[in-house]
């Protein structure tokens, strides 16, 4: 691990202050994924900025009717919040499928949204990698690439994003609140995180020094019919090949909203605003979900060892939608690979 200095900040200005001064400066939160990042020398910064004591925890009243999340909440807080389980329930699953009860203590809802990938190739650093050193090349596309991306992909990385909790926060729309040296701005959900493109080292939207502060989700109501379906090699402490967070209302059998978005097949989480609109005003049954779930990967491209994603992921959102219309999934969200859909 290289040598850095550490800053604890006392106030958001004075963190936003300290990374204008420095620029080679970065923020950790609870540090479980950065520190592992610099322990492999895949991160090297010379100065981290603590935001332990700022106060930015709390889990309260949003605008307009909706919930404030903390960006230094921890995920464990979050999910177990009454609020969010009540009008939130989908976000709690998705939260709960990730990672593992201690991480969970530790991670925040900020630093959930910053990880990074975990593409085999971006942690060694004996092997070319655009993300990691740009211009060096893919090593995933022609080697091993069983966890890749099938959407949105660019032939400078496939990688994807390894988060559930941002699923969650995608299908329900939410909005990212963030503090800067230009001032405070929102992003919507869907424009935080990139796909690759000819710039894979750069995985979000936010500015230079841009600290996120806050979660905001909507005043709508999505927390009779959803699930959070999490598809994986084992039953727990794995990231996703495919994820699905969907969530319905409905009258009667008829669909009148929809909210679906994918992880593990993208370099963002997936949210298909097309296949929602799909569902709506249609019957809520198994053929309207296969017709959206081949909609939704029609554009999807595997390589030589992750193809099988592209089946499993139509097999996925049909068996997720058709858990959110009847609410039976588990209690437990993990579902192993060979269950049927
Ligand atoms: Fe690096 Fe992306 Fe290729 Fe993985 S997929 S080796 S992160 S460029």
């Amino acid at each position: 691990m290289h040598p850095f200095t550490y800053h604890a900040a006392t106030a958001v200005e004075d963190a936003v202050r300290q990374h204008s001064q420095r620029p080679a400066a970065q923020y950790i939160g609870g540090g479980t994924n950065l520190l592992d990042l610099m322990k492999e020398d895949v991160e090297r910064p010379a100065h981290l900025i603590g935001l332990g004591k700022l106060p930015l925890a709390a889990i309260e009243a949003g605008p307009d009717g909706g919930l404030r999340l903390g960006a230094l909440a921890t995920n464990a807080d979050t999910a177990w919040h009454p609020e969010v389980q009540r009008r939130y329930p989908l976000l709690s699953q998705a939260i709960l499928a990730g990672a593992s009860p201690q991480l969970r203590n530790m991670a925040t809802n900020g630093g959930n949204l910053m990880q990074r990938t975990r593409c085999y190739y971006f942690y060694d650093t004996a092997t070319p990698c655009n993300k990691r050193e740009p211009g060096s090349g893919c090593s995933a596309i022609g080697g091993y690439n069983r966890i890749h991306a099938i959407l949105g992909h660019s032939p400078q990385c496939i990688a994807t994003h390894p988060s559930d909790m941002c699923v969650g926060l995608a299908a329900l729309g939410a909005t990212v609140r963030v503090s800067g040296p230009q001032g405070e701005r929102a992003i919507p959900f869907r424009d935080f995180h990139r796909l690759p493109g000819d710039a894979p080292h750069i995985d979000n939207t936010l500015r230079p020094g841009e600290l996120i502060t806050a979660l905001d989700l909507p005043n709508e109501d999505f927390s009779q019919h959803f699930t959070y379906l999490k598809l994986r090699d084992r039953s727990s402490y794995a990231f996703a090949l495919v994820s699905v967070a969907a969530a319905l209302q409905l009258d009667g059998d008829t669909i009148r909203a929809a909210r679906l978005a994918l992880g593990g097949v993208a370099h963002k989480p997936w949210r298909d605003e097309e296949a929602e609109a799909m569902l709506q005003g249609q019957p809520a049954t198994p053929a309207t979900f296969r017709r959206v779930a081949a909609a939704v990967v029609q554009g999807a491209h595997g390589f030589e060892h992750n193809t099988f994603k592209i089946e499993l992921a139509k097999r996925a959102i049909v068996r997720a939608l058709r858990q959110a219309t009847a609410m039976s999934q588990p209690l437990n969200p993990n579902v192993f690979l060979n269950s049927n859909p």
